[in-house]
């Protein structure tokens, strides 16, 4: 399994790190981040230090995917949140700081001040078409 020994995700996993860890199996940990955006914060990382989604085998996805269901659950009933955002910063250029994979799961209240900036836009005649063709032909060589 691959670890990285300056990682401070690894060094959670490892132990080596204090972390309030709230859930942990063979293959995830899940833990408050340090700095949250609300009460509650949590994150859930693969044990593998993988850096981002796109490494991860469908499998091991699947599996850091799955404990958000329950986590999310227990979000909710400790924080009396009315919901939550999962929210993967994937990249440098998304925000992401620590190159092991996590999610986050952030806790939400009406009228919290945490708000994106979703400039949506619009596609022009046929580029729908095109993106959606050029999709097909990457998804048949990866
Ligand atoms: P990113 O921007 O990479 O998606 O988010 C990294 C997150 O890790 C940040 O929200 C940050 O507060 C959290 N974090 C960074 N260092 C530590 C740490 O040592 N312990 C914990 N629990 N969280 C950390
Ligand atoms: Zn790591």
């Amino acid at each position: 399994m691959l670890r990285d020994a300056q990682c401070i995700f690894c060094r959670i996993v490892a132990v080596e790190l204090p972390a309030a860890v709230v859930y942990e199996d063979d293959v995830v940990v899940a833990f408050l981040d340090i700095n949250p955006l609300a009460d509650g914060h949590l994150l859930i990382v693969p044990r593998e230090h993988l850096a981002q989604l796109t490494e991860l085998s469908a499998d091991k996805c699947g599996r850091l995917f799955s404990c958000v269901p329950k986590l999310g659950r227990a979000l909710l009933n400790v924080t009396g949140a009315a919901g939550f955002n999962v929210l993967v910063n994937s990249g440098q250029v998304a925000g992401q700081v620590v190159p092991h994979v996590h999610l986050h799961l952030i806790p939400r209240v009406a009228a919290d001040d945490l708000g994106y900036r979703w400039h949506a836009k619009h596609y022009a005649p046929n580029r729908a078409p095109e993106l959606a063709g050029a999709f097909q032909q990457a998804l048949a060589r990866f």
